[in-house]
């Protein structure tokens, strides 16, 4: 199929505020006009993939049916070796219903130790972004990025969201939490294009943006 540009105003289908403030910083510099799904009271479509992109998929698609207009989704998790890959696609429920972050860190933690997985190399996990674009007409445009690293005990730095303070991305000595957002995320020439998200932007931005 043609490739297609995503241009003028485009919805962010999502309702996680962490991810909104990361995807609405990617997007700025391509002078598109970013609503989110929350600000349009969208309601959330069930997320009955068995993989990220197909999530991402239903997000996009559900978005630009109910706008008419582009519509971009994000779904990501954080896959852990030792546990077989969870908890993956389920990476926001392991939080619960009050999103609980420090209790699903927690959770993940006595599950290593219960393994007795306390070195760095028994302990790898790696953020999983799949993005999609979605057109009112059902062309979809679908890229996925990727980051390793290692989870530490007791999680560290007071920024991002999610799983970040326990996630040391490899090659750095500082968790996600203890990076600024442009660290984080930031596309070269400025950033180092670390996170999943970013490498995934990236893909995205070969496809439909340039
Ligand atoms: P979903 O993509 O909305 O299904 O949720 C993905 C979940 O994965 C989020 O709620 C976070 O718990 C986690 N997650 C995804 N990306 C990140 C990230 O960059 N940092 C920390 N946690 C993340």
């Amino acid at each position: 199929m043609a490739q297609r540009r995503l241009q003028g105003k485009v919805v962010i289908a999502t309702h996680n505020h962490g991810k909104l403030v990361e995807m609405r910083d990617l997007l700025a510099p391509f002078g598109l006009e970013a609503v989110s799904a929350a600000e349009l009271s969208l309601p959330e479509p069930e997320e009955t993939g068995v993989t990220f992109a197909e999530n991402a998929a239903i997000k996009a698609l559900a978005a630009t049916k109910a706008t008419g207009l582009p519509a971009f989704a994000d779904d990501s998790g954080i896959c852990i070796e030792a546990l077989g890959g969870e908890p993956g696609i389920y990476s926001a429920r392991w939080a619960g219903p009050e999103k609980d972050f420090d209790r699903a860190m927690r959770h993940i933690e006595e599950l290593l130790q219960a393994k007795g997985a306390m070195l760095p190399e028994q302990r790898k996990a790696w953020f999983v972004s799949a993005l999609t674009v979605a057109w009112p007409d059902g062309h979809l445009a679908e890229v996925e990025g990727r980051v390793d690293g290692t989870l530490v005990w007791p999680p560290r730095g007071p920024a991002g969201f999610g799983y970040d303070p326990m996630f040391l991305p490899e090659g750095d000595t500082r968790t996600f939490g203890e990076m600024s957002r442009e660290e984080k995320h930031g596309l070269p020439p400025l950033g180092r294009g670390l996170s999943h998200r970013a490498r995934a932007f990236v893909a995205l931005v070969d496809q439909v943006l340039t």
